[in-house]
């Protein structure tokens, strides 16, 4: 395997950073940086020496805890493999985005997981997944919907504007946004629960010029 300077996913932020300062209704944006335990190198090839060609994905998510409890756990070191985890950005649900992975890093948000046939073996020891091309973008889960159940009241109309903001700039076609639970191959992930993509896509149109 060898690693990628991620140089694809680091003109991407800088192209949506530079959009970011240039729009007066832009949601806010704060950096909030994980642990470096939580995030690896993006990978140039798999396991077996192939080249690696994906387009980006992005990956939608839901914290299920509170934003505050997610962001004390991603600033926590994890010197074990089974215990890192990460998104590059989250969704408060006051509609901020907080920034905690270089998109240019490959962020640990999906375990065993393929996207239609795409899916990236970088770890031995590890089930493929699409981390490596993916985008990773969790939303705070409403307080009613901390629990294990199938469905809560879902997201918050400042959250869904602020997903669609982000994801209108960084020209990722809607085809390649997806959900963890869509993604998912383990049979555990059903996130982000009660989540509408009829909702963000009015908010995706409607929000683009800026
Ligand atoms: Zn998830």
């Amino acid at each position: 395997m060898q690693p990628s300077d991620g140089a694809v996913y680091q003109r991407l932020f800088a192209q949506v950073r530079q959009q970011h300062q240039q729009c007066a209704s832009a949601p806010p944006w704060y950096s909030v940086p994980a642990h470096s335990t939580n995030f690896g190198d993006r990978f140039r090839t798999d396991i077996h020496g192939n080249l690696l060609q994906q387009e980006p994905i992005i990956v939608l998510h839901e914290t299920v805890a509170s934003a505050q409890s997610a962001l004390n756990f991603f600033q926590t070191s994890h010197p074990r493999d089974e215990d890192q985890a990460s998104y590059h950005e989250l969704i408060t649900l006051n509609g901020w985005i907080l920034h905690l992975v270089p998109w240019s890093k490959r962020a640990y948000g999906a375990g065993n997981s393929t996207f239609g046939s795409e899916t990236v073996q970088t770890n031995p020891r590890l089930a493929p997944s699409v981390n490596n091309f993916a985008l990773h973008i969790s939303l705070e889960t409403p307080p009613q919907g901390r629990h294990n159940g199938q469905h809560h009241q879902g997201y918050t109309p400042a959250q869904y504007q602020a997903l669609g903001w982000l994801i209108a700039q960084t020209g990722i076609p809607p085809a390649r946004v997806t959900t963890h639970a869509a993604v998912d191959r383990s049979g555990e992930r059903i996130d982000p629960r009660s989540f509408s993509f009829a909702t963000l896509n009015r908010y995706w149109q409607t929000d683009r010029p800026c």
